[in-house]
């Protein structure tokens, strides 16, 4: 079953995303912070990662690159509804970073799952 983890520091995100992928039948896994997702990255490799931008701890540009690090082939979805400064910037530098698809929040669920079944097929696919 395709694992997916998920960063996010909003809990409603975080379970509104789980949800929707569990019900798609993929393995989900979730983190509150860049260094969280880190820990649970280590534990249990994931086949794709989906982060939001701006989080305490360890946000998410430098998560991506980190994971990039560990992991030079990951597939990542970046997803930002921007800050201080807009959502588009920080999604530019998602892509440079090596996010593959990056969304803009507010998203709707079926554009989320059509960009994770675009990079790691749906479950069906993997049965
Ligand atoms: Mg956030």
């Amino acid at each position: 079953m395709p694992k997916i983890l998920i960063i996010d520091d909003e809990p409603h995100i975080l379970m509104m995303v789980k949800k929707m992928l569990e019900r798609a039948g993929y393995d989900v896994n979730l983190a509150s912070n860049g260094n969280e997702g880190l820990k649970q990255f280590r534990k249990s490799p994931p086949d794709l990662v989906i982060t939001d931008i701006i989080m305490p701890e360890r946000e998410g540009l430098e998560t991506i690159r980190e994971m990039k690090l560990l992991r030079s082939n990951l597939k990542i979805i970046a997803m930002s509804g921007g800050g201080k400064i807009s959502a588009d910037n920080y999604l530019e530098t998602a892509k440079i970073f090596g996010a593959a698809i990056v969304i803009e929040k507010p998203f709707t669920q079926k554009q989320l799952l059509s960009s994770v079944v675009e990079l790691i097929g749906s479950v069906e696919d993997s049965v």
